[in-house]
């Protein structure tokens, strides 16, 4: 197997205080991969320091054995690491459809025409189109974002991402904040990612972990705790005494 992302010997200090404890974590080309640890324990740190939206105390970040640990946030993105953020990050007053042109257009290297309407090329039409299909959307593209239910809004932020071309996709949380009824809309949607995108997933839900994930990290205090095959974790009594025991964490 290829390691697509590594980290080597991750440290995050702020001020006293060390979010991020020596992390040393390989994602597979590829891989269905959960993040999991209990509220505080590091797992949006580390993503930041995947990103580029932090910069590491100590260690190094890898990309297809590149080093690539000062490069800023722009440059990984274009290099194929994208992420979702935990907090909605969309422009209330664009449709779904306008927001994925715009995504779509940059990507194509389309300067967008603050006259014409988003969307007009028929390239960023058609890549819309399959977006919004995908992505459970064709029904609301038109609807402005502020408008939409919040379920909705989380899986634009998913294709939005998607339309960046991620070689890695890094999902914090894509279901936190979303009302039960509309988690399993994400959970399909998450499950359906096409196979040759590389997923990293931090997340607290349980039944999204275990449907979605092949190997699954746990963080404790910023430091890799365990590390295997869901079943492995799902079934190991230190894990469950540090983080399944604990009933249901937020964050
Ligand atoms: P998780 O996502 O696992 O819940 P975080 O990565 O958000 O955890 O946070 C890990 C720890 O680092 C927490 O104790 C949090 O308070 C601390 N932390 C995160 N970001 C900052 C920051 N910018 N400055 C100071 N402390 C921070
Ligand atoms: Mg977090």
């Amino acid at each position: 197997m290829t390691v697509v992302l590594e980290t080597k010997n991750l440290v995050k200090k702020f001020g006293g205080f060390t979010a991020t404890n020596d992390v040393s974590l390989k994602v597979e080309r590829g891989a269905r991969q959960a993040l999991i640890g209990p509220n505080g324990a590091g797992k949006t740190t580390l993503i930041n320091l995947l990103t580029g939206v932090l910069e590491p105390t100590g260690g190094s970040v890898w990309l297809e054995g590149e080093d690539i640990t000062r490069l800023p946030s722009h440059q990984r993105v274009r290099r194929g690491i994208v992420r979702t953020f935990q907090i909605n990050q969309l422009f209330a007053e664009l449709t779904p459809l306008q927001s994925l042109a715009l995504t779509v257009s940059n990507q194509l290297g389309i300067s967008r025409r603050f006259w014409q309407p988003l969307g007009r090329d028929a390239r960023v039409a058609e890549r819309c189109d399959t977006l919004l299909r995908q992505f459970h959307l064709d029904d609301v593209m038109d609807v402005q974002v502020a408008h939409l239910a919040y379920g909705k809004r989380r899986q634009l932020e998913i294709a939005t991402a998607l339309a960046c071309s991620p070689r890695v996709l890094l999902l914090d949380e894509p279901v936190a904040g979303v009302p039960e009824g509309e988690r399993q809309e994400i959970f399909d949607i998450v499950n359906a990612l096409p196979a040759d995108v590389t997923v990293l997933l931090i997340e607290h839900d349980m039944d999204l972990v275990f449907n979605f994930a092949r190997t699954v990290s746990v963080l404790v205090n910023g430091a890799l705790f365990a590390e295997g095959p869901v079943q492995a974790i799902a079934n190991d009594p230190r894990v469950k005494s540090v983080y399944l025991g604990e009933g249901t964490p937020h964050g």
